[in-house]
Formats: structure tokens, C-alpha cells, sequence
């Protein structure tokens, strides 16, 4: 080989090298660049995703204080957020609605108007437009102006009521859960007449509060959505027909107002109860203003633990209050008014006793600091309708905002529809509706 051939071959090894030694540089630099920039590329694609992610976090986040946003995403965290889901978040609360209404009477012209032959009664119709609403509530609960005593028994109106069972029945379909059957007319029958309606609901799966077959052992509590409610009942008296008893019977039968038994049942109650709601019959007949002895007792039955306070017997609407304790709201509405009667401006001279209000209370629970009270509460009034139909009195209770919003297919006059329209107005203005 020539000196000038060996010169070449060295010069091409050494390109050779060169571009090895270039392709070593390309392949240790640039491999890894490109895949960092693709991954860049994957991890940008995945941050707009998180970015997303986060902003629905931090809504979530607005709602529950304490939960940290998570901006990207990781397996190990993904893993966390899992297992943070399955237990309860912090703030995790519960809600449950009562409906409350006054006094359900039920006086001959109703009774007879009900009558659908061969002995059988029929209330249903009367309560059909208004059973939406009992329904949707968790618990629904109405003061039983009455006793049933039995269908072979004479039937009466006012001052001695004695009701078909059916008007039981009919509560029960019409979605009621409870009665109070604490009231002046608890003993209108005698002892019969407190066991036949107690054994009438107990058999139609209507609960009763306030009267008793034995000395009550343990108290009315319904649970519901993880919410326990507990229910008590009294009235002021039984028009004088406590003589129907021994004074042994009438301490275990009827729940008379007395301030240390009130204090003692609530005491209790609360114990195993989240909510305390008390029916009480008291009140003057026919009087749109509060007593002073209401509103003592009432603010008392707070002051001892009681949440919510649902007066009746006046057969018109009185005022309704929000009393906070411990930074808590409690409620009371004095008189509910009458849900269901024959008093009205044409046989009372007094068009208050065609007004009532169906009372939606919305509690709420945080459950993970076990505190429980009154969100909310809602009014929806209620205006008993009465017409004649070929003869036959026809009794359906309304509630004057479906009305008024035209929300039922019913037909109605000007002149009733100018009825509802002021019914409407004087029940929310005596109830300080806002
Ligand atoms: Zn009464």
C-alpha cells in the first residue's frame, strides 16, 4: 500500500468515527429529548383534563370546607381521593320534611256528604287536592279532632263527636302518618271512645300521640333519612268530661298540660331524639290573637329542649315564631287553624274558620358533629271549599296557592275565587309570612 493510499484509509476511519461518534450524541441527547417532549405533550393534554377536574373540585370544595384540591392527578392519589369518597365527608348532612296541619273536625253535614251507601263512608274526595303535599312530606301529622268509638254507636257532630272509622282511614290515604289525638274532645266518648280510635289507627297504620291504653312506656320517635324525630302530644283539658275516668286512668290515658310533665317528656325525649316536636291543644275559640299563656309555654317548651311547637284548638290561624337557642333556630306556630270543618262564614258568621295551613318544616342533621334543627319552614295555606251538587254537600279541602297558580283542574267562580284570594292574604299575613 502507497503512503498516499494508508493516508486516505486514515482520514475515512476517522469520518467514520466522527459520524459514530455524531450518531452516539444524537442517539444520548436527542432520544431523550424527543421523549421528554412527547411526554411534555401527554402531561399537557392530562393538566388541561386536572385543570377541569380541579374547577369542579373547587366548587365541590366551596361547598365542603376542609377538602383540599388535588391539581394533578396521580395513581397514588386517584387512590386517596377513592378512599376519601368512602367515608363520610365532613360536612355530610341529612334533611328530612314534616308537614303539620290543625285541627281536623268532622261535623254531621261532613259526615253525611261522605256517605256512600250500605253503611260505608268515604272521605277520600275531600282530601284528594290536597294530597300531594301530605304525601311528599317524610312525616305528616294532623290533631284528630274526634274520637271513633264505633259505626254501630250513634254518629255526632259538635259538642259530643262520634266519627265513622273511615275518617281514620281517610287520613291514612290521604298520607297522613300521625295523629294527635290529645284534644277537648279526647273523652267526647268515654274510655271507649280513647281505645276504639287508638285500636281504629293502630289497624289503618296511623300513629297516635297524646292518648293512651296504658301508661305510655316509651315515646313516638320516626327515623327518617338518619334523622330521628320525636313526637309529643297535650291539650289543656277534656271539657269537663274527665269523670269518664279515675283520676288513675286520666294521668295515663290523656296528656293534660302540666308543666313538669312537659319538661319531663322533653328532658327525655331529647335523649333519643334529634328533633323534639310537641302538638299542643290550647288557645282561645275563635281568637286570632296569641295568649300570653301560649307564648309563656311555648317559649318554655324551647328553653327546655323542644325543636318544634304546633299549637291547635282555636280553629283560626295564629302567628308563628322563630325562637333561636344556642345559635339554632326553633320553631312555633301557635294555631294551624282549621284544616278540616263545617264552621265558615255561612254557618259561623266567621270566615277565619274556613282557613288553615298545611306547615312544611325542613330539618336538617350534620351528621358528623350529630347537631340537628329547623333549615326552613313554608307555608302553604289551606281554604275549605264547600258546594252543592244535585243535592249533596260536597266538602274539599284547597290549597289556595294551586288555586290562585292555577295548578288544579277545578272549576270555580269569581266570587270563591275573591274567597280564596283573602283567605290567602290574611292566612300568611297572621303567619309573618315574609
Ligand atoms: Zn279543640
Amino acid at each position: 500500500m502507497s503512503r498516499e493510499n494508508r493516508k486516505k484509509q486514515r482520514r475515512r476511519k476517522k469520518v467514520i468515527m466522527r459520524r459514530r461518534i455524531l450518531l452516539l450524541i444524537f442517539l444520548l441527547v436527542l432520544i431523550p429529548l424527543i421523549y421528554k417532549g412527547t411526554s411534555l405533550l401527554v402531561r399537557g393534554s392530562k393538566s388541561l383534563y386536572s385543570s377541569i377536574s380541579d374547577r369542579r373540585e373547587d366548587k365541590e370544595s366551596e361547598k365542603k370546607p376542609g377538602k383540599e384540591t388535588i391539581p394533578i392527578k396521580d395513581k397514588d392519589k386517584e387512590q386517596a381521593e377513592d378512599k376519601e369518597k368512602e367515608k363520610p365527608a365532613e360536612a355530610e348532612k341529612a334533611n328530612a320534611k314534616i308537614l303539620s296541619v290543625g285541627d281536623v273536625m268532622f261535623h254531621m253535614p261532613q259526615v253525611k256528604s261522605a256517605y256512600i251507601g250500605d253503611g260505608n263512608y268515604d272521605f277520600a274526595d275531600s282530601f284528594k287536592y290536597v294530597k300531594n303535599h301530605i304525601e311528599a312530606a317524610d312525616v305528616s301529622i294532623a290533631n284528630f279532632e274526634s274520637v271513633t268509638a264505633g259505626n254501630d254507636k250513634r254518629f255526632s257532630g259538635f259538642p259530643q263527636f262520634n266519627s265513622p272509622k273511615e275518617t281514620l282511614l281517610g287520613l291514612k290515604e290521604s298520607g297522613f302518618d300521625i295523629v294527635s289525638t290529645a284534644n277537648n274532645h279526647s273523652l267526647d266518648q268515654g274510655k271507649e271512645g280513647i281505645l276504639k280510635t287508638l285500636e281504629y289507627a293502630k289497624s289503618y297504620g296511623l300513629k297516635t300521640i297524646g292518648t293512651y291504653k296504658e301508661k305510655q312506656t316509651e315515646y313516638l320517635i320516626e327515623e327518617k333519612n338518619g334523622i330521628k324525630l320525636g313526637f309529643l302530644a297535650y291539650t289543656y283539658g277534656v271539657n269537663g268530661l274527665e269523670f269518664y275516668l279515675s283520676p288513675e286512668e286520666l294521668s295515663t290515658m290523656v296528656n293534660i298540660i302540666d308543666e313538669t310533665k312537659i319538661k319531663r317528656d322533653i328532658e327525655a325525649l331529647k335523649k333519643q331524639a334529634d328533633i323534639v316536636v310537641v302538638s299542643v291543644h290550647w288557645g282561645t275559640e275563635y281568637q286570632r290573637e296569641t295568649g300570653q299563656q301560649q307564648i309563656d309555654l311555648g317559649h318554655k317548651m324551647v328553653d327546655w329542649g323542644a325543636n318544634v311547637i304546633l299549637g291547635s284548638h282555636p280553629h283560626v290561624l295564629q302567628k308563628s315564631e322563630i325562637i333561636k337557642k344556642d345559635g339554632m333556630d326553633n320553631f312555633i306556630i301557635y294555631s294551624m287553624g282549621n284544616f278540616f270543618s263545617n264552621q265558615r262564614q255561612e254557618t259561623m258568621g266567621n270566615s277565619f274558620t274556613e282557613d288553615g295551613v298545611m306547615v312544611e318544616i325542613d330539618i336538617e342533621k350534620d351528621i358528623a358533629n350529630d347537631k340537628t334543627w329547623v333549615k326552613s319552614v313554608n307555608f302553604l295555606p289551606t281554604w275549605i271549599d264547600k258546594y252543592n251538587e244535585d243535592g249533596r254537600d260536597i266538602y274539599r279541602i284547597l290549597s289556595t296557592r294551586d288555586v290562585l297558580e292555577g295548578k288544579l283542574d277545578i272549576q270555580l267562580s269569581d266570587k270563591i275565587k275573591a274567597r280564596i284570594e283573602k283567605s290567602q292574604r290574611d292566612s300568611l299575613e297572621i303567619l309573618n309570612y315574609q
